[in-house]
């Protein structure tokens, strides 16, 4: 990461944390909302539904909250500086997506007082050279020796499960929970939901777009997206526009009320907006990528933190900056 992106765009407490080790501690950095990536470009554009999918409970919005870097050395681990490429999304419900997962990824994880192997509730792979993800065996014979019994999804690029099934089976490794695969073309953009399988029979969906990137093999970038809140209610103003009991909760569900003197409360005067949707862009190990920059500056997408950062990556890549 820090090999391909310049540093005088973050903001400063995060570059010197980037610039400090990463080897002790990954530092958790709270998503600036000023980067409400809003991606209504992709609500229309949501192809598939299968990446994890719920099948019971209840399914709701998930929230951005943190982002830990793991390892941020590029192909070669440093000892007590720097390890090979990794890092993780967290949510506010404490799910944890990790995407990329170099050798050494989990000593990373338990390094972490934040971070919890048991909360890795979806792993993204961005493409395969060993860097990326020699530290899947290793890390998902763990999860199964702490007694993971839920199904992870695992996405990347066409490969990854040949490559995954391979070591498990050539090493004799027992895994007591399925690994449910979705494998993506890496040289193809890609719109899907993920949902991560929360405790209580509850999940949490985020909606990805992957984005081919531009290097020696099929690599993918990853956009994870925030789906739309459910709306607040105003109850003090609902309560002294005369709504009581079960009409509060139409209200909340978007529905009109008549009132018994038959007047109307419009369910739009009485919830408030939801908040902003806000989006995390994971782009390495590439060259310019049209697809990428075109997702990232269309129309509907704000020129926020997120467009500056990737035109940076390009700015970088092309002058070969070293921050
Ligand atoms: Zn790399
Ligand atoms: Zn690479």
């Amino acid at each position: 990461l820090q090999k391909h992106l310049c540093l005088k765009c973050f903001a400063p407490e995060t570059r010197r944390k980037m610039a400090a080790s990463d080897h002790l501690e990954p530092f958790d950095d709270p998503i600036d909302s000023s980067a409400d990536a809003v991606c209504a470009a992709v609500a229309g554009r949501v192809h598939l539904r299968e990446v994890g999918e719920a099948k019971t409970g209840r399914v709701f919005p998930a929230v951005l909250s943190s982002i830990s870097f793991l390892g941020t050395s590029s192909a070669k681990p440093q000892p007590g500086k720097r390890n090979t490429s990794s890092l993780v999304v967290t949510t506010h419900q404490g799910s944890c997506i990790m995407v990329d997962c170099g050798e050494g990824t989990q000593h990373q994880m338990m390094k972490s007082s934040t971070l919890k192997m048991t909360k890795i509730r979806a792993i993204f792979v961005t493409h395969l050279h060993g860097d990326h993800c020699f530290g899947l065996p290793g890390l998902l014979c763990t999860l199964s020796l702490d007694g993971r019994t839920a199904p992870l999804p695992l996405v990347g690029p066409i490969g990854v499960k040949e490559m995954v099934e391979t070591v498990l089976r050539l090493s004799g490794a027992y895994v007591g929970y399925s690994i449910v695969f979705h494998e993506l073309d890496g040289t193809q953009a890609h719109d899907f939901t993920v949902d991560l399988q929360i405790e209580n029979n509850k999940a949490e969906r985020l909606l990805v777009h992957a984005s081919p990137l531009s290097h020696g093999i099929p690599t993918l970038g990853y956009f994870i997206c925030e789906l739309t809140q459910e709306s607040k209610l105003d109850s003090s103003k609902a309560m002294a526009l005369g709504v009581r009991g079960p009409d509060l909760g139409r209200l909340k569900r978007r529905e009109d009320v008549v009132l018994p003197d038959g007047t109307t409360v419009r369910s739009e005067d009485v919830l408030h907006d939801p908040p902003p949707r806000r989006a995390v862009g994971l782009l390495w190990d590439t060259m310019r990528s049209e697809e990428a920059e075109a997702y990232l500056l269309s129309s509907s997408f704000p020129c926020g933190e997120l467009a500056r950062l990737v035109q940076c990556l390009w700015c970088c890549r092309n002058t070969d900056v070293e921050p």
